[in-house]
């Protein structure tokens, strides 16, 4: 844990779940023992986030996993960080892989929905990571570098973006990065903030690592000194394991 303010850990439900079965994960988590110097949240799909904001325990926050760029109107199908707001949401999670690499957002929307987001007061999960290939040509920091500079470009203030680095190889495929590859580009990552925002950014912003966390492998992982925390998706879908990756903060 470098980054000051608490460890912080995020569960990315993607596009599962039914309203019986994220009654039962709530109904889990709520009777989870938690580390009590945790920041954590849970991001459902849209159509849950009531559900789960109006039955989960206060102690877990809320965040969306993706908003539209600007105020909403005459959007079809999107949803605005003003209606995330109102429903109680306190987070949104932005520039995941599958957005970038599955829907096709480019770093530079990316970065705009980043400043929309913070400008309405919520907190942005802000994921960078490169693809296999871009790792294997030797392309891992300039990638992630280029993907930090599009947040930087855009935003005004980093007191609310936790930065989640998620190498998209590692991306519900089972095969985490190590714990010296996450560090790695962890060091790397605030080494960035400090030569390209501020040595105070660098030091306060949250990075956290995404990519087949499990209850099995977090604890390793929390071990090292730039990992602040983990943004978990296939194992967040269980109570049991996702309080277990909770309290692997060390
Ligand atoms: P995973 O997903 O834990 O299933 O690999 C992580 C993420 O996409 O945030």
């Amino acid at each position: 844990m470098a980054g000051t303010g608490k460890f912080f850990v995020g569960g990315n439900w993607k596009c599962n779940g039914t309203k019986d079965s994220i009654k039962q994960l709530v109904s889990d988590l709520n009777s989870a023992t938690l580390e009590p110097d945790v920041d954590i949240v849970v991001g459902p799909p849209f159509v849950y986030l009531d559900q789960v904001k109006s039955s989960l325990t206060d102690r877990i926050e809320i965040a969306a996993q993706n908003s539209w760029i600007n105020k909403g109107g005459a959007f079809t199908g999107e949803i605005s960080a003003e209606q995330l707001k109102d429903i109680g949401c306190k987070w949104v999670i932005l520039g995941h892989s599958e957005r970038r690499h599955v829907i096709g957002e480019n770093d530079e929307f990316i970065g705009k929905k980043a400043a929309y987001a913070l400008g309405q007061n919520l907190g942005v999960i802000a994921c960078i990571g490169e693809l296999l290939e871009e790792r294997e040509a030797g392309k891992t920091f300039d990638v992630c570098f280029k993907q930090l500079k599009a947040y930087a470009d855009a935003v005004s203030s980093w007191d609310n973006i936790v930065i989640a680095y998620e190498p998209v190889w590692a991306i519900g495929t089972g095969k985490v990065a190590s714990p010296e590859q996450a560090q790695e580009v962890h060091v790397a990552v605030r080494d960035w903030l400090t030569k390209n925002v501020s040595a105070d950014v660098a030091s306060k912003t949250r990075i956290i690592y995404g990519g087949s966390v499990n209850a099995g492998n977090s604890a390793e992982l929390a071990k090292k000194e730039d990992i602040d925390g983990f943004l978990v998706g296939g194992a967040s879908l269980k109570g049991a394991d996702f309080a277990t990756i909770i309290n692997s903060v060390t």
